[in-house]
């Protein structure tokens, strides 16, 4: 791979770019779909008024870049934070299209994003600009064109305003325009933990492969948002012992093991887990790097880069937040043989969830919770043996097999179909 600088190294669609290119070159890729594949196929920006509280009209930019429709309808999330950019935005397109290929769910790629910070506005203003982002994007959305869902702040109240904007366009109830809903408007049973529960699934593949026990297997999580606090759950309650919790304002640990299910109440009664007195108190940045079997980024993208990685002491890193690992951080992951489980095969429960929602909206029938979780299982091991297969086969790291598979799975895609003139 080509040597970056630091600036490069942290810009999520260089990261993208770094890795599509080195497996496209393993692929030994046609040059024509190399092309039609490294870029997003298209790109909307929109910049929208919103009328605040105090009566001010503020003037909001939001994102959706579909990378590839090849599949299926483009599908992924929408994030709302302050940092929002465009490459941000396409990287994330991107390896929404390699994800679902990973678990061979008729799907592209997508992803959206408005620059906000939800943190500062009212309940109210936050509905007023998803309704006027969503009816921006009206003729870009669509349950046969592309299927936004939560990611970074946003949740299953945005989805519920998203649908009902897109369905007073339409004249008409469409509840598969999005997915992650409340469970009583078309949501899925079991798709809010559905990412969490992927992650436990990818990690006992692992340790069965890598022929490790999983009781007592200590592990740190960064992040307990919706994917952290999920995973922590119930990696516990499987025997896994969650040693280290470490958000951005401060992390806990604790050598016999955290309780998750009194840290989420404690959570919910302070909103902080800093001050639970079930752990000590420890700096996040030095914990993710303290001795246990599996670390599990779930927080943000360039958290693992050259300048910490070489101190990392897990011998699992299992990525539940999308590119928290930069690809130079990868080839210091390499020598150190640290088995990497990569974002686009780690944390695509969610959006196999996401399959299930819009397969039951379309249908109007709902799955009992376990038929969601058994499927969930089976696609998820399915493809962590693909992964590793490929990897075998190539000599290539997890991550590298995971971006050649989905890359030959959709390159395959284009070239049946053909190329429309
Ligand atoms: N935002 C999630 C992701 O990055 C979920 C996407 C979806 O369900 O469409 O995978």
């Amino acid at each position: 791979m080509q040597t970056l600088t630091l600036e490069q190294e942290i810009n999520p669609w260089e990261a993208q770019a770094a890795r599509f290119d080195f497996a496209a070159q393993k692929l030994n890729l046609d040059d024509g779909l190399w092309k039609v594949l490294r870029y997003p196929a298209r790109e909307l920006i929109v910049h929208f008024p919103v009328s605040m509280d105090d009566g001010s009209i503020e003037v909001f930019t939001g994102y959706r870049v579909q990378h590839s429709i090849a599949r299926g309808p483009a599908k992924g999330g929408i994030r709302y934070a302050p940092d929002v950019t465009l490459d941000e935005v396409r990287a994330l397109a991107s390896w929404m299209t390699w994800k679902c290929a990973v678990v061979n769910i008729p799907f592209g790629g997508a992803k959206g994003g408005v620059i906000c910070d939800p943190k500062k506005m009212s309940i109210g203003e936050l509905e007023r600009m998803t309704r006027r982002y969503t009816a921006e994007l009206i003729e870009f959305i669509g349950p046969e064109k592309d299927v936004p869902a939560p990611d970074m702040n946003t949740n299953e109240q945005v989805m519920a305003w998203i649908m009902d904007t897109y369905s007073m366009h339409m004249r008409q109830t469409v509840t598969a325009v999005v997915t992650g809903k409340p469970l009583n408007i078309g949501g899925s049973r079991g798709r809010r933990e559905a990412t969490g529960r992927g992650i436990g699934i990818v990690c006992d593949e692992a340790l069965r492969y890598l022929h490790l026990q999983r009781d007592g297997c200590r592990v740190i999580i960064q992040g307990f948002g919706n994917v952290g606090s999920n995973a922590a759950k119930l990696m516990m309650d499987k025997g896994y012992k969650i040693v280290g919790i470490a958000e951005y304002d401060g992390g806990l640990y604790n050598t016999n093991g955290i309780d998750i299910h009194q840290l989420v109440e404690y959570r919910q009664r302070n909103g902080t887990v800093l001050g639970f007195k079930g752990a000590e108190a420890a700096d996040p940045q030095e914990l993710i790097l303290e001795e246990c079997e599996i670390f599990i980024p779930a927080a943000t993208e360039n958290v693992l880069t050259s300048r910490n990685v070489d101190r990392l002491k897990a011998k699992i890193v299992c990525e539940g937040a999308n590119g928290p690992t930069t690809a130079v951080a990868d080839e210091i992951l390499a020598d150190k043989k640290v088995f990497v489980i990569p974002d686009i095969l780690a944390n695509a429960g969610g959006v196999t969830a996401s399959y299930f929602e819009w397969v039951q909206d379309r249908q109007g029938y709902f799955w009992k919770e376990s038929v969601v979780n058994e499927q969930l299982e089976s696609i998820l091991a399915e493809s962590f043996d693909d992964v590793v297969r490929y990897s075998e086969a190539h000599g290539v790291n997890n991550r590298i097999a995971a971006y050649m598979l989905a890359i030959d799975r959709v390159s395959f895609t284009i070239k049946q179909r053909g190329i429309y003139a």
